[in-house]
């Protein structure tokens, strides 16, 4: 078995079978997607729109792509036709366009709204105030070609295990804000994308459906962009 298989099956078993495991895959060579693939994962996560993009055309078409990064509205039309779930979606205008491409691709693009979880200032997401405005415009409801199925957020960089804790636990109590306020009745509004190499114990501890995970699986990258 290679690296990635075995890392592939150690991280399975430290995740219950109802959170879903996105394999990070940015800044990896396709190859390395296929080792992962050929050890029957399906589910890998992008951040840049032309990378996915080249990966999508290349690689088997049963891949589920899940779009992590922050996204410029230009660059939608190149993940729109395979996308499976864009989870950083952070700004009406985003959204606006991905319903517009989701219209000329005829298909519905499930989407999560990403929270500012962190103290750090860099960040990208929506405050509860903001999403709340999202949800209540009368544009959201005339974009028939998204779907809203959760949120998603990124804990502080730190060791201390407390501030991330308390991090998720905030992004938790969105999410069930949300759901109670707007979703209610809507099944598939259900997934908490939190949790990363370096936290997705902690994540998952607080109600994690999704973690995506990325250096544990495939090494570390030799360039961090996020
Ligand atoms: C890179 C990245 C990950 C994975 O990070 P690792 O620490 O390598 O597991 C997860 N989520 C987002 C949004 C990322 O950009």
């Amino acid at each position: 078995m290679n690296s990635i298989a075995l890392n592939l099956q150690e991280i399975s078993l430290q995740i219950p079978a109802n959170v879903k495991l996105i394999a990070v895959s940015k800044l990896k060579p396709a190859e390395d997607i296929l080792d992962a693939y050929q050890a029957g994962h399906r589910c890998f996560g992008e951040n840049k729109a032309q990378e996915m993009k080249s990966k999508q055309e290349t690689l088997p078409s049963d891949i589920e792509w899940h779009f992590i990064g922050h996204l410029q509205r230009n660059k939608v039309k190149y993940i729109a036709p395979y996308v499976h779930l864009i989870h950083s979606v952070d700004s009406q205008k985003l959204l606006q366009e991905i319903n517009r491409q989701g219209e000329n691709n005829n298909r519905i693009i499930d989407c999560l709204l990403q929270f500012y979880i962190a103290t750090e200032e860099s960040k990208f997401g929506f405050s509860p105030e903001e999403a709340s405005e999202l949800l209540n415009s009368s544009s959201f409801r005339e974009m028939h070609n998204i779907r809203i199925c959760g949120v998603m957020g990124m804990a502080t960089f730190t060791e201390n295990k407390a501030l991330i804790r308390q991090e998720f636990n905030t992004l938790h109590s969105y999410y069930s804000e949300l759901k109670k306020q707007y979703f209610a009745d809507k099944p598939y509004f259900k997934e908490i994308s939190m949790g990363m190499t370096n936290d997705f114990s902690i994540a998952i501890e607080e109600g994690s459906s999704m973690v995506r995970i990325g250096s544990a699986i495939f090494g570390e990258r030799n360039c961090q962009i996020t």
